[in-house]
């Protein structure tokens, strides 16, 4: 049973990194979620209470820009983007701030790009950082830098960017949230009776038998980089799931065991 399983690996972690996909950030007509936000904040002030430490890697900046300048217009250029997530960063972080501070936490922002993974010395510093914010008992929220990253320099999806934020950190579990619980057999948006795979105990297994359907509008990365991600972080010992984070008290139900998911070990 995953919900157990899930359950004993949330009970034995201290250092979780905490996943939030664009489309739990956001609401359904594009504002940022802020009941989420809220809820979730509530939730890691109690982990806080257990003696844990959460790191957010959060989306979102591209649906706050929209939002904030009132237009759902979506151009594709790349810097019309990166002007969106220039003016929904701030916004976003704004919403964090608010959101934390009601549970007196205190939040610190940390944005990257693929070359500070890639360079030993600013790696070393994010993770200096990362230990420094966490030891003070800041909650760190990533993103990726969108208005310095070009294509060829992007992570390109927060999924890939979470894992590789647990390794430099050495979580001890990273927790994906997105709009399903799991990973199923097929696309559960377009076939209904999509089967949840609750346990991966080989990534490779898994690819050869699920299909992989496309994103949602917002997504970037859709399930391909969740397993992903999953499969970084697994390779250094660090288990993953993937959990539905629109599900009430997601992080609680999930330590209860109450929450069904697909845990990757
Ligand atoms: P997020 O913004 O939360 O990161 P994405 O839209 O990038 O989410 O990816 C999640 C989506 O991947 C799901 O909503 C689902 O429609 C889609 N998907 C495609 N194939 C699968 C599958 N086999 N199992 C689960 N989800 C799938």
């Amino acid at each position: 049973m995953s919900a157990a399983l899930a359950s004993r690996l949330i009970a034995g972690a201290r250092k979780i990194v905490v996943k939030i996909g664009s489309n739990t950030l956001a609401d359904s007509n594009g504002s940022i979620n802020t009941a989420f936000l809220n809820e979730f904040a509530a939730q890691t002030a109690a982990l806080t209470e257990q003696g844990k430490q959460v790191v957010i890697v959060s989306s979102g900046a591209q649906i706050a820009g929209l939002w904030t300048l009132g237009s759902w217009a979506r151009k594709k250029d790349i810097h019309y983007r990166q002007a969106l997530c220039a003016v929904g960063q701030v916004e976003l972080m704004a919403a964090w701030r608010r959101a934390l501070s009601a549970y007196n936490l205190k939040t610190g922002q940390i944005l990257l790009t693929r070359d500070d993974f890639g360079d030993p010395v600013r790696a070393l510093n994010m993770r200096n950082t990362l230990f420094t914010l966490v030891d003070e008992g800041i909650i760190p929220v990533i993103n990726e830098n969108d208005t310095v990253g070009v294509e060829e320099i992007k992570i390109g999806d927060n999924d890939n960017l979470a894992a590789l934020s647990a390794i430099l950190w050495s979580a001890n579990l990273l927790v994906l949230l997105s709009d399903i619980d799991g990973v199923y057999d097929k696309n559960p948006k377009e076939h209904p009776g999509a089967k949840l795979i609750s346990e991966v105990h080989n990534i490779n297994e898994l690819k050869q038998k699920i299909s992989i359907g496309s994103a949602n509008d917002f997504g970037t990365g859709g399930i391909a980089t969740k397993i992903e991600a999953a499969e970084k972080v697994c390779a250094y010992g660090i288990p993953a799931f993937l959990a539905h984070g629109g599900r009430p008290n997601v992080l609680l139900a999930l330590a209860s065991g109450e929450q069904p998911c697909t845990v990757f070990v």
